[in-house]
C-alpha cells in the first residue's frame, strides 16, 4: 500500500493534518495508522463534556476524519518501524506502507507508576480509558484520583458528581497551587472539598497493588489510599520512539523546524510529540488541543506543498465545576505574579512576570475575550507595570 501523506497516530493531530491536506490536495491519498482501537475523537471531552453535559454523549466524540477528508483510518494499527530510505512504516503486525510525506503524530503516552493498568487501574488518555472508568464507576462506592494536575483535577471534580466517593492525591500543598496565586488557589481548592472530595495534600503514590477487587496506594508520608479504582493523571512523556531509531532528533520530543519538518524533508511532526521553534515562546513543546489543532492542519498543509511557517502562539484551557480558565504562555507560580479581578476569585486575570517584569504567561480566569490582547502582551517581550499590564478585562 502506498499514500501520497501518510500519518502516524490517530488522534488529534491526525485529523486536523488530514484538514490541512485537503487544504492544499483534493485528491491526494491520505492514510492514518492509530494505535487507538477508536478512530480519531475530541479527547478533552473525556475529563468534561462526557462527565458534565447530559447532551453531550458518545457518538459525539468522534471527529469523522474519513467521512470529511476522504483518509483511509487504520485503526488498532501501531507502526513498530520507520524506514527512510526506503520511505516506508512497517507495523506490529507486519504490513508495510510507502509513503510520499510522513507525518509524525504519535502524540504523548501517560506516565505510570509500578502498578499495571487494569479494569480498576486506568493510566487515563483514551476513550477507551473513559468506557473502563465508566463501567467502575457503576460498580465502585470510593475511587482513588493521583495526580493535581488538570487531568487529575478533571477527573476528580467529573467523578464527584457521580454517585462516588472521591479521594484525591496531590503533591501540591493547596490544589492548584503551582498555577494560581494564593487565593485563587484556595479557592479552587476548597471548590473539591466542597463537592466531598477528600484531598490528601503535599504527598505522592509511591507504589501501589491490586488484590481482591481492590487496589492499595502507599503514599509517601507512609500513610496509605485504599478505593476500589484509582485513575492516575501523573503527566505524559512524548512518543518519540519511533523517530528515535529513525535516526530522528529528539530532545525532549521530536525536533521540527517552523515549516514543522524534521530534518529529513519527507518527515514532519506535530502536537504533543514535536518539538518545534515557537515564535513568541521561544522552542517547546505543548501539550494542549490548541496546538495538536492549529499545528497538525499547518503541518498538513505543509506536507501538500503549502511551505507556510507555523507562527501561531497556541492557548490551554481547563474546566472544573462551574469555573474555567484559558491560558497562554507559561502559568507558574515560581513567575511574579500580578492579579487583576473585576470579582475577586470569580472573573479576572492573572499575569506571570520574570524578573525583568517581561511578562511570560497569562491566565484568564472566567473571561473568554482577549486571548489576541494577551498574545501581543506576550509577544511584545518588553516590562509592564502594574498600570500598563492591566487592559485585558
Ligand atoms: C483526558 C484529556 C483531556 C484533555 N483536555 C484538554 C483541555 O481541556 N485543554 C487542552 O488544551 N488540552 C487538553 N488535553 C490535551 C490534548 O487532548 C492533547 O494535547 C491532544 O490530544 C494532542 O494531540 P496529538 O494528536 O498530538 O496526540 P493524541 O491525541 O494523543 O494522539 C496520538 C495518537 O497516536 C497513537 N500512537 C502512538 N504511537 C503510535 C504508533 N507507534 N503507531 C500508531 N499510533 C500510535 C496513539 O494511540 C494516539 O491515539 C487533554 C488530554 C486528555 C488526555
Amino acid at each position: 500500500m502506498r499514500y501520497d501523506y501518510l500519518i502516524i497516530g490517530g488522534g488529534m493531530v491526525a485529523d486536523s493534518a488530514a484538514r490541512g491536506i485537503r487544504e492544499q490536495d483534493a485528491s491526494g491519498s491520505i492514510g492514518v495508522l492509530g494505535a487507538d482501537p477508536d478512530a480519531p475523537y475530541t479527547r478533552p471531552a473525556l475529563s468534561k463534556k462526557l462527565w458534565t453535559d447530559p447532551d453531550f454523549g458518545r457518538d459525539q466524540v468522534s471527529l469523522d476524519t474519513a467521512s470529511d477528508t476522504g483518509a483511509e483510518v487504520h485503526t488498532g494499527t501501531r507502526v513498530a518501524s520507520v524506514d527512510r530510505s526506503n520511505s516506508s512504516v512497517t507495523t506490529e503486525s507486519g504490513e508495510r506502507h510507502e509513503y510520499g510525506k510522513l507525518l509524525l503524530a504519535t502524540g504523548a503516552t501517560p506516565t505510570r507508576i509500578e502498578l499495571s493498568p487494569s479494569p480498576r487501574v486506568v493510566y487515563f488518555r483514551t476513550f477507551a480509558d473513559y468506557r473502563a472508568l465508566r463501567e467502575l464507576t457503576k460498580t465502585a462506592d470510593h475511587i482513588a484520583v493521583v495526580g493535581g494536575g488538570y487531568i487529575g483535577t478533571e477527573i476528580a471534580a467529573a467523578l464527584s458528581l457521580q454517585d462516588v466517593k472521591v479521594t484525591l492525591v496531590t503533591s501540591d500543598a493547596v490544589l492548584g497551587g503551582h498555577m494560581f496565586p494564593p487565593t485563587l488557589a484556595a479557592g479552587f481548592d476548597k471548590g473539591f472539598s466542597g463537592h466531598g472530595v477528600t484531598v490528601r495534600r503535599g504527598t505522592k503514590v509511591v507504589s501501589g497493588a491490586e488484590a481482591s477487587a481492590r487496589v492499595q496506594l502507599q503514599l509517601d508520608d507512609g500513610s496509605t489510599v485504599e478505593a476500589d479504582g484509582v485513575v492516575f493523571g501523573l503527566g505524559v512523556r512524548p512518543e518519540t520512539e519511533l523517530a528515535e531509531s529513525a535516526g530522528l532528533a529528539v530532545d525532549d520530543g521530536v525536533i521540527v523546524d517552523e515549516f514543522l519538518r524534521t530534518e529529513d524533508e519527507h518527515v514532519y511532526a506535530a502536537g504533543d510529540v514535536a518539538n518545534y521553534p515557537d515564535a513568541v515562546l521561544g522552542r517547546r513543546r505543548i501539550e494542549h488541543v490548541d496546538n495538536a489543532t492549529e499545528m497538525g492542519k499547518a503541518a498538513g498543509r505543509n506536507m501538500a506543498g503549502a511551505a507556510d511557517p507555523y507562527t501561531y502562539t497556541p492557548y490551554f484551557y481547563s474546566d472544573v465545576y462551574d469555573d474555567g480558565y484559558q491560558a497562554i504562555g507559561t502559568v507558574s507560580t515560581t513567575l511574579n505574579v500580578i492579579e487583576d479581578w473585576k470579582t475577586v476569585g470569580k472573573e479576572g486575570v492573572v499575569y506571570y512576570l520574570d524578573d525583568d517584569a517581561v511578562v511570560q504567561g497569562v491566565l484568564m480566569w472566567n473571561v473568554w475575550e482577549g486571548l489576541d490582547v494577551a498574545r501581543t502582551l506576550l509577544a511584545e517581550k518588553k516590562p509592564q507595570t502594574e498600570q500598563s499590564s492591566s487592559g485585558l478585562i
